[in-house]
Parts: structure tokens; C-alpha cells; sequence
């Protein structure tokens, strides 16, 4: 049974397949999509399957150390031979709007620095 801030997560729903997204990759622990509204040609996210509001609560390395693996396997599958960016924003000041773990990967054109 799912608690209240996993039955309004929208990354949870897409986990569970209540909201469809086409999932590029679907392992024991992740997934990963299409971002919704891409910052770069290429913009994946990254997701682990159960709900961490964010990386802080998170105490499981095995599944960090996971996530960035796919995340960095992803990013070459899909040609960003040439350099990617992952991003973990977390918290308001970090930028984070989906508070449920997730690690950006952006790539597809020069990405500058600092960040905004
Ligand atoms: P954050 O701002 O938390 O670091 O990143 C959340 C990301 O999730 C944003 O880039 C946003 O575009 C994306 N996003 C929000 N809702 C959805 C959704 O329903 N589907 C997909 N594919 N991406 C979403
Ligand atoms: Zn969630």
C-alpha cells in the first residue's frame, strides 16, 4: 500500500505504469524516460523504482552506485559520445520539482558553467 506522498507522486505513477510513459530502460530497481520538457536534445531521467523524496534520503549506495551506472550507460546508448551532464537537483534552492529521487542526463549540445 502506497503512502499518501507515493499515491500523489507522478514519478511513482509512472513506475507503476498508472501514468504511461515509453520506458527506455526497465531493470530490477529503475527506470529510466524521456524528460517531459527537455533542456537539451537529449534530457533522460533517470528514476529508481522505490520512492526517496530525494538523494538525501536515500541511504542505500548500492542503489546510488546503480543509478549512475545507468544513467552513464544510458547516455552512451543514446551517442553522447562527446560528453553528457548528470544532474541529482535536490531541494528548492537545488532546483527540484519532482520530489522523488532522480538523476538527470542531458546532453546533445555544449553544457555551460556555471549552471543557472
Ligand atoms: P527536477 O526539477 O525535480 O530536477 O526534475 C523533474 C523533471 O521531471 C523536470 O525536468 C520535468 O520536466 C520532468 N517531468 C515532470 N513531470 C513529468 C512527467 O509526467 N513525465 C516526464 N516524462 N517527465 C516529467
Ligand atoms: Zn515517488
Amino acid at each position: 500500500m502506497p503512502n499518501a506522498q507515493e499515491a500523489s507522486c507522478v514519478f511513482c505513477k509512472i513506475v507503476s505504469g498508472e501514468i504511461q510513459s515509453k520506458k527506455l530502460l526497465d531493470s530490477e530497481n529503475c527506470i529510466a524516460i524521456s524528460d517531459l520538457n527537455p533542456q537539451a536534445p537529449t534530457h533522460l531521467l533517470v528514476i529508481p523504482k522505490d520512492h526517496y523524496s530525494d538523494i538525501t534520503q536515500c541511504q542505500k549506495s548500492n542503489l546510488l552506485g546503480e543509478l549512475f551506472s545507468q544513467a552513464s550507460a544510458l547516455a552512451l546508448k543514446h551517442s553522447l559520445n562527446k560528453g553528457f551532464r548528470l544532474v541529482v537537483n535536490t531541494g528548492n534552492e537545488g532546483g527540484q520539482t519532482v520530489h522523488h529521487l532522480h538523476i538527470h542526463v542531458l546532453g546533445g549540445r555544449f553544457m555551460g558553467w556555471p549552471p543557472g
